[in-house]
């Protein structure tokens, strides 16, 4: 591992000065940031620790929303009153990722940042790969990519983002809240994360030196009818090869307004809003639901490896959708 020096910052302002520095990388609960360093994958010159920051409180907004700080973890935002009741998509989602022990460390600022699982980016020994090393091509996309993305890749880069939160976070149309040395950003969830296009080295539209200092749920009346659909080679502790973020406001039988987005399928979380509208106005059904899928699908590109992703989200959709309304007209 490449030396580095290490900091504890007592205040935001002081992080962002710290920041300001070349090779200066923010840590939070480090489950993914050592991970990559010990692995050489990242190799950052300073390092500083913003876990200790007051960033960690979860809070009602005045307007019936809710803002989450940065460095509260994984395991307290799932399991705290204000987010289980009115927003229980997301805590599904936090509880549907990694393990107990991880959750208690991560942050919701890192779960943001986390970088993508593809085994390439991981394996030094492989020399080929655009996210690493930029210009270096692409090895999944010859190689393995059973995991890969059907949708919005580019022949520079395959990879999806492997959060589970930042799935139910485009449900809810999150915002994420950034410091820098412009001061205050407000960023919607639906651009904070990137398509590979050809600079896949850039996961988000953060600027060098932001950090995020809060994540803000705008009020929402989607809490009593939805459902967050993880599919995984295994119970537990695995990321999803396809998750769904499903959630209905309901006027009787009626759908009156939808959400839905993809995990597993993309570089950043998937949401086609023709999709959720094709829902709207009538009950939902089978049909309905497959149509809505199927928008949401649309343009898709899977490789030989991941075609199977195609049908598992189609049925992935419709499953999610009906759990969520209760059963199906
Ligand atoms: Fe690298 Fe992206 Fe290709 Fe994986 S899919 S090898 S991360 S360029």
């Amino acid at each position: 591992m490449t030396p580095f020096t290490y900091h504890r910052a007592t205040t935001v302002d002081e992080a962002l000065q710290l920041g300001r520095q070349p090779g200066t990388r923010y840590i939070g609960g480090g489950t993914n940031l050592l991970d990559l360093a010990k692995a050489g994958v990242e190799q950052p010159i300073h390092l500083v620790d913003v876990g200790w920051l007051p960033l960690g409180t979860i809070e009602s907004l005045p307007d019936g929303g809710a803002r989450i700080g940065a460095t509260a973890s994984n395991a307290d935002t799932a399991n705290h009153a204000l987010i289980r009741e009115r927003y229980p998509l997301l805590s599904q989602a936090l509880l549907a990722g990694a393990s107990g022990q991880l959750r208690n460390m991560a942050t919701v600022g890192g779960n943001l940042m986390q970088r993508t699982r593809c085994h390439y980016f991981y394996d030094t020994g492989f020399s080929a790969c655009n996210k690493r090393a930029p210009g270096s091509g692409c090895g999944a996309l010859q190689g393995v990519h059973r995991m890969h993305a059907i949708l919005g890749a580019s022949e520079h880069c395959i990879a999806v983002n492997p959060s589970d939160m930042s799935v139910a976070l485009a449900a809810l149309e999150a915002v994420v809240v950034v410091r820098g040395d412009g001061g205050e950003r407000r960023i919607a969830i639906a651009d904070f994360h990137r398509l590979p296009g050809n600079t896949p080295q850039f996961d988000t539209v953060l600027r060098p030196g932001e950090m995020i200092v809060a994540v803000d749920l705008p009020p929402s009346r989607l809490a009593g009818h939805c459902h967050y659909l993880k599919v995984r080679d295994r119970a537990s502790y695995a990321f999803a090869l396809v998750s769904v973020a499903a959630a209905l406001e309901l006027d009787g039988r009626n759908v009156r307004s939808a959400r839905l987005a993809l995990g597993g399928v993309a570089h950043k979380p998937w949401r086609v809003p023709a999709a959720e509208q094709v829902l709207v106005g009538r009950p939902l059904s089978t049909p309905a639901a497959s149509e809505a899928a199927r928008l949401l699908l649309d343009g898709a590109r899977p490789l030989p490896n991941n075609a199977y992703k195609l049908a598992l989200a189609q049925h992935a959709v419709v499953r999610a959708l009906g759990i969520a309304a209760g059963g199906m007209a």
